[in-house]
């Protein structure tokens, strides 16, 4: 981490770290089926891991609360969170495996993935306590998503609003959370899918997403940003509804796309930004992650992001009612 790094207020990310082994090839096999690929990468992943990464390249102290494993991909994910200017110090190595996403990605960009969580397994509450109780005074948002055991968000989300952080829930990948969870979060950001799942509105467009951003709103959350993809993203607060049309860009690959959203917009907001300005931020930072291919490479820097944002009108921002 950089002087000016420590400088600004923390993000504290409580979350999942993978080695991402993803292979390339002209078609997905069918069951049984062996083929023969063209290309393999091997990468930092899993949610937690990448959103640490898009707060730390934000410029924001960045501080992960994860596990890892002790097998040949440990030093690969701490060289990359360290890289990124992430701090560690809350990274517990676990005897035994790192967390894995194994990942087919077919020619025309469709990809399947199994994730096996391993490591990540072993987060416990108290070491989340532990973590937050070492970084408070340090951090002002605490980032969380549901690739950890959602017994774990769940207490994260707890621990975090106990301490008076800003608490920003990525519901992903969704599932079914207990309702007295809502009233802790203070910002949500499903995408579409996750949305329509965790509310039961089928998100389809604007106004379908605005219903949804109110049924969390209903159940105690602060403010929800329901991200539409290359349609840009709906902020749903009490204020009404606002849509953040998208930045154009050439899109490669929508990997990403989210984590880089989420964790420019906690580093936003511990920066001090309102949460119009944390969602613009957060949605040039997605739409240039979608400029470059895989998840944690094309997760954008801070200077990529304020050189985009100078370079270009600031996105129309509309009235959610009236779009
Ligand atoms: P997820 O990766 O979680 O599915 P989205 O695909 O909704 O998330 O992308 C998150 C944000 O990134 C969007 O709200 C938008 O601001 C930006 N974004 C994603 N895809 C594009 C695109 N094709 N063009 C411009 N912006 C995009």
């Amino acid at each position: 981490m950089t002087d000016d790094q420590q400088a600004l207020p923390g993000v504290v990310v409580v979350g999942s770290v993978t080695a991402d082994l993803t292979t390339f090839s002209t078609r997905l096999p069918v069951p049984g089926e062996t083929i023969l690929g063209d290309d393999f990468t091997l990468v930092l992943g899993g949610k937690g891991a990448n959103q640490v990464v898009a707060a730390g390249r934000a410029g924001a102290a960045a501080h992960f609360v994860a596990c890892v494993g002790s097998d040949l991909f440990h030093d690969m994910i701490m060289d990359g969170l360290v890289d990124a200017g992430v701090d560690v110090t809350h990274v517990r190595t676990v005897p035994g495996p790192t967390g894995i996403a194994h990942i087919r990605v077919d020619a025309s960009a469709q990809n399947d993935i199994v994730m096996v969580p391993l490591a990540n397994a072993a987060l416990s509450a108290g070491q989340i306590d532990a973590g937050l109780d070492a970084l408070a005074g340090r951090a002002s948002v605490l980032l969380t998503q549901l690739e950890i055991p959602a017994p774990l968000a769940m207490h994260a989300i707890r621990a975090g609003s106990e301490r008076g952080l800003t608490v920003v829930l990525d519901p992903a990948p969704a599932s079914a959370l207990p309702d007295d969870i809502w009233r802790h979060v203070d910002v949500v950001t499903p995408n579409e899918t996750e949305a329509t799942v965790m509310t039961g509105v089928e998100v389809t467009d604007v106004a379908s997403a605005e219903r949804a951003g109110r049924w969390f709103l209903e159940r105690g959350v602060g403010a929800a940003v329901v991200t539409l993809a290359g349609a840009g993203a709906l902020l749903v607060s009490p204020d009404g509804a606002r849509l953040v049309a998208p930045f154009p860009v050439e899109a490669v690959d929508t990997t990403a796309a989210g984590d880089a959203f989420s964790g420019y917009l906690g580093a936003a907001l511990a920066e001090g930004a309102t949460l119009d300005e944390a969602v613009v931020r957060a949605a040039a930072a997605g739409a240039l992650a979608v400029t470059v291919r895989g998840a944690s490479p094309s997760l954008p820097t801070r200077e990529r992001v304020h050189a985009f944002l100078a370079e270009r009108p600031a996105p129309e921002i509309v009235d959610g009612s009236r779009a």
